[in-house]
């Protein structure tokens, strides 16, 4: 009998609509997951299906998949993305959540290939420091996600080379705020190197509240 993940589904949907009414993502591109609890010892993810707009998307509709990406529990197809939010799960125990989101201004700066520089106290406070690029890799393959785990280290947000971001957190709700916070990072950043340049936080300020962060996520440096 397969289990329903009903409490799961709830969670990640929630997100994901929000995601979508934020502005986040357009159509259905995009896409976010959760780590299930183990069952029997494996391992167990709920993610998005590929190619489902989100206003019409119920929590039914999300696939929970094995670690082979194989379907264990709902119709959909997986998310096309899969293989970036399991990379993300193998290298990072502490996540429990993976978004993936198309915002316009974290957008530009990964078209840009510029790193959002920690210029807020929120981003190293919350996202663990600046927000760097990964590499270029095409759009679902192995590729992207290793460039992608590669360049999000032990921080929250990532920027994926001219295509998007991708935020992970605790729980799904975490997810989606480290994408907004992400996006609004993004925001300041080229609106202040519009006003005359954006200016850095003092490196001691940096290095205190990294050390809380690392500290509250239970990771080391
Ligand atoms: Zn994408």
């Amino acid at each position: 009998m397969p289990k329903d993940y009903r409490g799961e589904r709830a969670l990640l949907l929630a997100a994901v609509k929000e995601m979508a009414l934020l502005g986040l993502v357009t159509g259905s591109s995009g896409n976010a997951s959760m780590r299930l609890p183990l069952e029997h010892g494996l391992e167990r993810f709920l993610i998005t299906p590929a190619s489902k707009d989100y206003s019409k998307l119920a929590a039914d509709g999300l696939v929970a998949v094995n670690s082979e990406i194989e379907p264990v529990d709902g119709d959909g197809v997986p998310s096309t993305e899969s293989l970036l939010h399991l990379a993300i799960y193998r290298a990072r125990p502490d996540v429990g959540a993976v978004m993936h989101t198309h915002s316009v201004y974290a957008t530009a700066l990964a078209v840009a290939g510029r790193p959002i520089p920690p210029v807020m106290d929120e981003m190293v406070v919350y996202l663990g420091g600046g927000v760097e690029v990964a590499s270029y890799g095409f759009p679902g393959s192995e590729e992207l996600a290793t460039e992608a785990v590669k360049a999000l280290g032990n921080r929250r947000a990532v920027l994926l080379r001219n295509h998007g971001l991708c935020g992970a957190g605790a729980s799904p709700d975490d997810a989606l705020q480290a994408c907004v916070l992400a996006e609004r990072a993004a925001h300041v950043f080229l609106l202040a190197e519009a006003a005359g340049g954006a200016t850095l936080l003092p490196a001691d300020a940096v290095e205190a509240e990294r050390g809380a962060y690392l500290m509250r996520s239970g990771l080391k440096d």
